[in-house]
């Protein structure tokens, strides 16, 4: 699962809440902030126009070299190798088309530039405090509250609320506020180089059927094959590069992990696959493929357990913390309902 390592900036976050944990320690170690270089500022930029320039050239040649041919042609040659017209299946398919495009684009902008839950400076919940399951972040500079499932992203320089990665191709970080997007950016290129993949062997080979040969060899045409068979290969290429990114959020979304807390090995409280699905992707399961902003059904009191713990708790059909505190501390109920992500 951990292939992405190359991509994306893991060990960007910190490693441990317990570093942080109490005020005891926050007076005894001074953790040296991260110095953002220029070269993490350079990479992120460069990399976020390469990916929306690759978005566009893909969309332009595959439009200008083949698509074009799907509608209507006056000039001679052109209705020779047209496959599709305008008027029928070619509308259709080209409306597709643009549609995941402009999805996939959609998507990438909102994951790079939205916020993917920064914290605020919070007051902690008082209920906490006395169980020591209150943590202070050493990194940040205004040493906020650091919930369980927040960690410090050390290219950001702030700590992000279900810290999923920092992620270079978006040039921001990957939390429970942008997660949807990133994850549906995935899912729309996926889909969006399936088509291209398609929709170019397809109209290779009606140009193929439609043209005679020998014409075709003295005209040119053969540069067009060779930039149809690099679309084909690079398309390929990102599928499963991209499925290896999707392999990994399936597995995190499925045990309620974040990536950095898969290294961790520590698992937030077991849900339905379904309502694991509902955190990231809002309540509403109409939106779920539409870059919307979701509602959220998370809160920054969750708490993290280690593989062993949760497996002794699900065994012996014992209560979760969380339950605990629920029913005999209030101050831990109201601060439940009032740390609620919003
Ligand atoms: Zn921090
Ligand atoms: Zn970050």
């Amino acid at each position: 699962m951990k292939e992405i390592d190359s991509f994306e900036s893991i060990d960007s976050s910190d490693d441990d809440h317990e570093e942080t944990e109490n005020s005891d320690q926050q007076n005894s170690k001074l953790v040296k902030p991260y110095k953002k270089d220029c070269c993490d500022i350079f990479l992120g930029r460069t990399l976020q126009v390469v990916t929306v320039f690759l978005l566009l050239l893909s969309n332009y040649f595959v439009y200008q070299l083949f698509l074009r041919r799907w509608f209507k042609e006056d000039r001679k040659f052109y209705q020779m190798v047209r496959g599709i017209e305008l008027d029928n299946t070619g509308t259709c398919l080209f409306i597709l088309y643009q549609t995941f495009f402009f999805l996939a684009v959609i998507s990438y902008f909102k994951a790079a530039f939205s916020d993917p839950g920064f914290m605020q400076k919070l007051e902690p919940p008082i209920g906490l405090l006395e169980d020591n399951l209150i943590g202070f972040c050493q990194k940040c500079e205004d040493k906020k509250w650091k919930p369980l499932r927040a960690h410090h992203c050390k290219i950001c320089q702030k700590c992000v609320f279900r810290m999923d990665h920092h992620c270079t191709w978006i040039n921001n970080c990957v939390g429970l506020k942008n997660q949807k997007y990133f994850i549906l950016f995935l899912v729309h290129c996926e889909i969006y180089c399936i088509l291209i993949i398609i929709y170019l062997t397809f109209s290779a080979v009606l140009v193929y059927q439609n043209t005679p040969k020998l014409f075709m060899l003295f005209i040119g045409m053969t540069w067009k094959y060779l930039v149809a068979i690099l679309f084909i290969v690079l398309s390929a290429l990102f599928i499963f590069l991209i499925n290896e990114f999707l392999s990994d959020q399936y597995d995190c979304i499925k045990t309620n992990q974040t990536t950095v807390e898969s290294y961790k090995e520590k698992y937030g409280r077991p849900h339905s696959f379904f309502n694991q699905l509902q955190i990231v992707f809002g309540q509403d399961q109409f939106y779920w493929l539409i870059p919307t902003k979701p509602k959220y059904n998370s809160n920054y009191l969750e708490l993290l357990y280690k593989g062993e713990e949760l497996a002794e708790m699900l065994q012996s059909n014992s209560d979760f913390i969380e339950d605990h505190f629920n029913h005999q501390q209030s101050e831990y109920y109201n601060a439940f309902r009032k740390y609620k992500v919003s």
